[in-house]
């Protein structure tokens, strides 16, 4: 065991605060990572807050997590000490039945383990994320990273990259197509970004008037402010593919209807609570709607790997870990532009 220092929130009403955790010795499996940066998702604010109803105290959030390999089981092959490597959403899944077999860990039939508030495969009790200095997992949860791009950019790759690129690959986005990108924040700019680079025509929908200039500078065809009546009509039926990144609760059935026929609306954002759809808005024009949990340990590395190629990573703020609470409140309010990154030398 080694004693790892961390920021925790002990409650949902408390802010988070320093804590110390302890890690496990490395396993002969295992990749040992001294935390360089750590993104901070939306999913850790609503985790922190108890949004979802099913967060587990003391919780120390983060699944955005860049480092360098400090300690390697013997058993380990894909990494060496001094490697850079990341770690997503997952450190562990049933490994057996089909879905991971196919690689998608994420809807693993038995349950997947989260970097954080979920509860190891072993029983050794809670797992905690990337809000502290050291984390270890299995190798094959660990991603490998470029060298070519900045480390603190790539962090949130490992969750709003891959949480966009999964469903913008499953529906085929790319070339002819007009897409909508719903909410402009963590997501909402990956969801841009790897829309263009896939050749789609982008629509940046938003209800931030002042987010116009930075959506066309990240690559957006077109802008509409949803708060705008004339400027939403402008947009009925058009869309073949909408991602939904939103956070907070919206009508989903105004959006619907911005798709064209066949038209597919796939929900990455998640509110709580839902607002209730009107089927009536998907049978007319044989509209579909979805949603797509982050992706797989093999979608994640060919997502890595693509961004590398394609020279993509993410708009960063770097802050210190004292400041978390306040990168929350910010965050409630949309003033991000467009990650928050945890620098862990704060720590
Ligand atoms: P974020 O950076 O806070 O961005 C959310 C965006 O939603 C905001 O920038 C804003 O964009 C828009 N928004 C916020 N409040 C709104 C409101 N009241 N009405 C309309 N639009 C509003 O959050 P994020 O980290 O991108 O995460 C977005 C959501 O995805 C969260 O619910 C998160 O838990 C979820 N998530 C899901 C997965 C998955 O696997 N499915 C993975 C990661 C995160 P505009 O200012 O442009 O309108
Ligand atoms: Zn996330
Ligand atoms: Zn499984």
């Amino acid at each position: 065991m080694s004693s790892t220092k961390s920021y925790a929130a002990q409650s949902e009403t408390t802010p988070l605060t320093p804590w110390t955790i302890n890690r496990r010795d490395p396993k002969p499996t295992d990749v040992q990572i001294d935390i360089k940066y750590c993104g901070v998702c939306h999913s850790d604010l609503h985790f922190a807050k108890n949004d979802w109803g099913m967060s587990v105290y003391p919780l120390v959030p983060g699944h955005e997590i860049v480092g360098i390999v400090t300690a390697v089981g013997d058993k380990v092959s894909k990494f060496k000490v001094g490697d850079l490597a990341g770690i997503g959403c997952l450190v562990d899944s049933c490994r057996e039945c089909h879905n991971c077999k196919d690689g998608l860990e994420q809807y693993c039939s038995n349950g997947w383990v989260g970097t954080y508030g979920g509860m190891e495969k072993d029983g050794s009790g809670a797992t905690y994320g990337g809000y502290s200095k050291c984390i270890l997992a299995h190798e094959d949860f660990v991603l490998h990273l470029s060298d070519k791009q900045p480390l603190e950019a790539i962090a949130p790759l490992l969750c709003a990259g891959i949480t966009t690129y999964s469903p913008l690959r499953r529906w085929n986005v790319g070339k002819g197509q007009k897409v909508g990108v719903l909410g402009l924040g963590g997501l909402g700019h990956m969801g841009v970004k790897l829309a263009v680079s896939m050749g789609a025509e982008v629509t940046m929908l938003s209800h931030t008037p002042s987010k116009e200039a930075d959506a066309k500078r990240l690559g957006a065809h077109k802008f509409v402010l949803t708060s705008d009546e004339e400027q939403t009509k402008t947009v009925a039926g058009y869309f073949d593919f909408i991602l939904d990144t939103v956070s907070a609760q919206h009508d989903y059935n105004f959006y619907l209807n911005m798709l064209n026929t066949n038209g597919t609306m796939v929900c990455v954002g998640a509110p709580p609570p839902a607002e209730p759809i009107v089927p009536f808005n998907l049978i007319f024009q044989r509209r579909s709607i979805a949603g797509s949990l982050i992706g797989g340990l093999p979608e994640t590395q060919e997502m890595l790997d693509y961004c590398a190629e394609h020279n993509i990573v993410s708009d960063v703020e770097v802050i210190a870990m004292k400041d978390i609470n306040e990168a929350y409140e910010r965050m409630l309010k949309g003033d991000v532009r467009y990650r928050f990154v945890i620098d862990m030398a704060t720590l």
